[in-house]
């Protein structure tokens, strides 16, 4: 079925297209779901006309880093650590959903990014419990309408009412790998609006091969892109994970890491040279010990980072918040690094241009659908947002691009388009069952969290802090373990780990 044209008008685009760049009045073409012309003026009389002479127009956000299932815990651990969010979140709650749950969590998760301008997310789906949850997930991403990477994630979550082993995480079950090729194949196609891709157990502490072998499944699978939790900041600076990886030739373009603040800096430019991509996720980053947002190391190496926002568990469900936060630390740690070669900087390396970038057309990129989203380039889908520019805290928009990056919020975005359909009008989002999904997303939050309060949470806190290096002592004993995992004694590595094993086990016996 041919989608309905549309013609906007007037507004002053931001197309963050090289060529095209900034245009203050200019008109847009939309046929078919995709952008057909960009001009000064454009006559179209069959297209449906859209006023943009009072907003920005620019092209849709780009997430590169999401869980998208967490909405039911929204905030929750907004004064917890890595390791209370490992025990609470990845620990008890991932255990604590039915298919159900993942579905409304899941759903509501893309219209809240919808109505923040993100029109292009990949899900590090890391809820995969059974066939129907992955089932639920999928069908989640279908029904909101957005664009993006579903990534199957191999990380076994612990069970209802059964004693948690460790082990589970060094080994991928049967039915996972089955389950990953019947949705693989069942939903998804390399072309499609949706696609497949993998998530991988975070296993940079452990030797490589067991990573090896989960790449192996995933590109077995035929992922568009995998996605992996790497380089956590101090926990994780001895481990070396991408310089392994290298030495096994397992980089590539279809690799994308998050975070990375713990990666030196020959491992960013290995992961750049090999085209593989990084998102950094500034609040949960800056929350977690995870160091700081990497874009001004990457960018150093030769690559170009993406944004995500990780968790709402955590943290806000916006890009506006992640590029501004992004963009001033980093300015905060070059303005540092002046000052203790006491010079004051004679101007800013970070623009509000490069954080805009990170947040749509390098993301695009950095999810391999550059060719198709990213940009308000003719020839690509119609991805495209539009920002009021007289509302309170826009008015006057004196500089559009430090509007969008500065100024703007959620409550400014008027129309957000995805594929050329409207998914946002009128600063709300075009559907009529919201007021339903509400409610049903409250009872899940409700029935989840009485779940969870069959869990000692306590007790798996202190078993996970066995294998956290959060004190001078673990780290020291990271850096040995890092050591041995680099050299030759694997039979030394095998016998610590079932100590390490043992251990945690013998804490959530108590
Ligand atoms: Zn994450």
């Amino acid at each position: 079925m041919i989608k309905q044209a549309f013609l906007i008008r007037g507004g002053h685009l931001l197309t963050m297209d090289s060529q095209l760049g900034e245009m203050p009045k200019a008109d847009i073409l939309i046929r078919d779901g995709r952008i057909t012309e960009i001009a000064p003026s454009i006559v179209a009389d069959d297209a449906r006309s859209i006023d943009g002479s009072d907003c920005i127009v620019l092209p849709g956000f780009v997430d590169a880093h999401r869980h998208m299932w967490q909405t039911q815990m929204r905030a929750r651990m907004g004064n917890g650590t890595l390791l209370d969010y490992s025990a609470e979140i990845r620990s008890v709650f991932s255990a604590c959903y039915d298919p159900d749950d993942v579905y409304i969590g899941i759903l509501m998760g893309y219209l809240d990014a919808l109505n923040a301008g993100c029109t292009t997310l990949i899900d590090h789906c890391h809820i995969m419990n059974s066939l129907e949850h992955a089932e639920q997930a999928v069908q989640a991403f279908k029904d909101s309408r957005a664009r993006g990477v579903f990534c199957y994630g191999f990380f076994q979550n612990p069970e209802m009412h059964k004693p948690d082993d460790l082990q589970r995480l060094l080994s991928t079950p049967t039915r996972m790998v089955q389950e990953a090729r019947t949705i693989r194949t069942k939903h998804f196609t390399e072309s499609g609006r949706i696609r497949f891709g993998t998530a991988l157990t975070e296993l940079e502490w452990f030797p490589i091969e067991y990573t090896l072998r989960e790449l192996q499944l995933a590109r077995e699978l035929g992922s568009h892109k995998v996605s992996i939790h790497a380089g956590l900041g101090s926990s994780s600076q001895y481990t070396r994970f991408v310089e392994r990886l290298a030495k096994a030739n397992a980089l590539a373009p279809d690799l994308h890491f998050v975070h990375g603040w713990g990666l030196n800096d020959k491992e960013l430019r290995l992961l750049s040279d090999a085209g593989s991509s990084l998102a950094a996720t500034p609040e949960t980053e800056l929350q977690m010990a995870m160091g700081f947002p990497v874009i001004g190391r990457f960018r150093r190496a030769g690559g170009r980072a993406s944004l995500g926002i990780d968790i709402v568990s955590n943290n806000s469900s916006d890009m506006f918040t992640q590029m501004r936060l992004a963009l001033q630390v980093v300015r905060g740690l070059e303005n540092e690094a002046c000052a203790k070669r006491r010079l004051f900087p004679d101007a800013l390396s970070w623009t509000t241009e490069d954080i805009l970038r990170a947040a749509t057309i390098d993301g695009a990129r950095a999810l391999n659908l550059d060719g198709e989203v990213g940009s308000l380039s003719v020839g690509k889908r119609a991805d495209i947002q539009m920002i009021r520019k007289s509302d309170i805290n826009m008015v006057p928009v004196v500089n559009a691009v430090n509007a969008v990056v500065l100024s703007a919020n959620v409550s400014n975005i008027d129309t957000v388009m995805v594929d050329g359909e409207i998914v946002k009008s009128g600063g709300r989002l075009v559907r009529n069952d919201l007021a339903v999904l509400t409610e049903m997303l409250k009872a899940s939050s409700a029935r989840i969290h009485e779940r969870a309060q069959s869990f000692d949470i306590p007790t798996i806190r202190s078993a996970l802090q066995t294998v956290f290096p959060i004190s001078h002592k673990e780290s020291m004993e990271q850096r040995f373990a890092s050591a041995i995992f680099n050299g030759p004694s694997k039979r030394l590595h095998d016998w610590l780990m079932k100590i390490a094993v043992k251990k945690a086990n013998g804490h959530r016996a108590r």
